[in-house]
């Protein structure tokens, strides 16, 4: 009989949003992609690429990826890890922190792999409610203080940002570990990076597969002081990046100007989007991000993300508390943020 552990069999697993097959004719906004393509210089590095980079091992150690971050975030390249994804970083960081008998804490409603996480460890996850408007519940964070706390910044789903000083009290009062979630941050206005130098209990994690458009290439990266790293790079796969991400990576890092410029439209099309929703009647909450959480005007946002389905249009949906009677939307081009307005006008009448 396979007999797996117990919170193995009693975890439900992370349920990711629907990836239909390359070619189907589908407007999709349910998993925050960027609408617009990788940079061109990773194009031409992914069309020159040599078969033999790929009959040896990747370089353990990701340097190349690992000094082009460290030219974006303004830090030495010691003070980051590389990872398959921001979902690998942060289940590194579970798995050297996390052990029955410890305490995972993060505000909710949140990323739902984070629960996911503590599960698969074993762990006590104390889940301490944002209110209505998203500010971090620092106090509540602050009275549980955990093992290791997850903020997520622009959070997914609410897309709003936490403010700087609320970061920097939870990060002076706790003394476990805080995570800074930061896959959103390349729309932000505001971010937690300044943190990392002033706290040696931060790591900032970032991704590029958001703001660079990469998020099938599968690179994230970690941003910590040197010691909070050391107990990450011991678990961690010796190939996690593969030689494709790590020559990809380095050229979209180098390329920042078109990350920019990507998210200055995102940002545009966010308003007019915004704005277009609230005018049906939707509370839009303000968004910091690649996405909107809205409320429709009925609450019945579970009848109309299945009416969506069946025109072709994905948009996110939970049936969870707090959640079940609002919609995830992804900022797509304003010509498919059209065809989802268009349609939830006819939907809502
Ligand atoms: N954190 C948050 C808040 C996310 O929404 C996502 C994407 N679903 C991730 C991390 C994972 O990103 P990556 O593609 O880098 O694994």
């Amino acid at each position: 009989m396979i007999d797996f552990r117990e919170n193995v069999k009693r975890m439900q697993g992370y349920v990711p949003g629907e990836q239909p097959l390359p070619g189907a004719k589908v407007v999709k906004l349910n998993t925050n992609e960027n609408p617009y393509p990788p940079s061109p210089e990773v194009m031409k590095v992914l069309h020159q690429f040599d078969g033999d980079w790929l009959r040896r091992y990747p370089e353990p150690a990701a340097t190349a990826v690992r000094e082009a971050a460290a030219q974006v975030y303004g830090v030495p390249a010691d003070w980051i890890v590389a990872a398959n994804g921001s979902d690998e970083t942060l289940a590194l960081l579970a798995r050297a922190l996390l052990e029955p008998g410890r305490t995972v804490a993060y505000p909710t409603p949140t990323y739902s792999l984070y629960v996911t996480l503590a599960e698969m460890q074993d762990a006590s996850v104390v889940e301490v409610p944002y209110d209505d408007d998203y500010n971090l519940p620092v106090e509540g964070l602050l009275d549980v203080g955990a093992d290791l706390t997850f903020v997520c910044s622009p959070n997914n789903p609410s897309a709003t940002v936490a403010a700087e000083a609320d970061l920097e009290r939870l990060a002076t009062g706790l003394s476990g570990v805080l995570v800074i979630d930061e896959a959103y941050a390349d729309f932000a206005d505001e971010n937690g990076l300044g943190l990392v130098g002033r706290h040696e209990n931060v790591i900032v994690l970032r991704t590029l597969s958001k703001g660079y458009s990469l998020a099938g290439l599968r690179l994230g990266l970690g941003v910590a002081q040197p010691p909070l790293l050391e107990g990450l790079q011991k678990i961690k796969d010796s190939y996690n990046v593969d030689s494709v991400a790590l020559r990809l990576g380095a050229a979209a890092l180098a390329d920042q100007a078109w990350v920019e410029v990507n998210a200055d439209r995102i940002k545009a099309s966010r308003t007019a989007l915004a704005e277009a929703l609230a005018a049906m009647g939707f509370r839009v909450w303000p968004s910091q991000a690649n996405f909107v959480m809205a409320r429709p005007p009925q609450g019945d946002a579970g009848r109309l993300y299945e009416q969506l389905r069946e025109r072709g249009i994905l948009v996110r949906y939970w049936d969870r508390p707090r959640l079940a009677d609002k919609l995830r939307i992804t900022v797509g081009t304003d010509e498919e943020n059209q065809v989802l307005v268009e349609a939830l006008r006819e939907l809502t009448a």
